[in-house]
């Protein structure tokens, strides 16, 4: 399989929202993004950002479902934010639903997606975020599967990194 990369430095927390929402802007139902970074690295942000773009009316918070596991927002499409963080048992993921919702229409975003045992997820969007020395957050994002594979090629980013105001020190 041919994985699809592109990595996107964002330099202030509204272009990680940016990016977040040209996502939510250009996904398809049955897209499922994994969200891989250590706490703060802007993985809520980026969902902020989707939801966005999705469509989520402007009101609804998006906060880290961290306790409940899963959050449910209604969109242009059904959007899953879902929060691995306190997954204790690895194979607890089933008891929260968490195929029936990768199997529907809707879009799934998972923090904590590297908890899941490899090879859960199929075609799947990997955002994996690092914090750099200067603050600036270093996505590198890989498609696994031919409909992420379209979904990132499809991204103003792809083709123009600039399109989220991704220059250096701006203000
Ligand atoms: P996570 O969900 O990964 O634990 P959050 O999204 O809750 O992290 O928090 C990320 C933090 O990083 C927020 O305080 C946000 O303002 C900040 N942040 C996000 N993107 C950037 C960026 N490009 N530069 C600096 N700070 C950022
Ligand atoms: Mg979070």
């Amino acid at each position: 399989m041919t994985v699809v990369r592109i990595r996107i430095v964002t330099y202030r927390p509204a272009q990680t929202r940016d990016l977040g929402r040209m996502l939510g802007n250009a996904v398809a139902g049955g897209t499922v993004l994994a969200l891989e970074g250590e706490l703060g690295a802007g993985k809520t942000v980026l969902v902020q950002g989707l939801a966005e773009g999705l469509g989520v009316a402007p009101h609804i918070a998006v906060t880290s479902p961290t306790y409940t596991l899963i959050n449910e927002y209604a969109g242009r499409l059904p959007l899953f934010h879902i929060d691995l963080y306190r997954l204790e048992d690895p194979t607890a993921f089933e008891e929260i639903g968490l195929f029936d919702i990768l199997a529907g229409d809707g879009v799934s975003a998972i923090e904590w997606a590297d908890r899941l045992p490899d090879g859960l997820l199929d075609d799947h969007l990997c955002l994996h975020i690092s914090i750099l020395p200067d603050d600036s957050r270093q996505f590198d994002l890989a498609a696994y599967g031919q409909k992420s594979a379209d979904l990132l090629r499809g991204l103003p980013a792809f083709s123009d990194p600039k399109s989220i105001g991704n220059e250096e020190g701006e203000e």
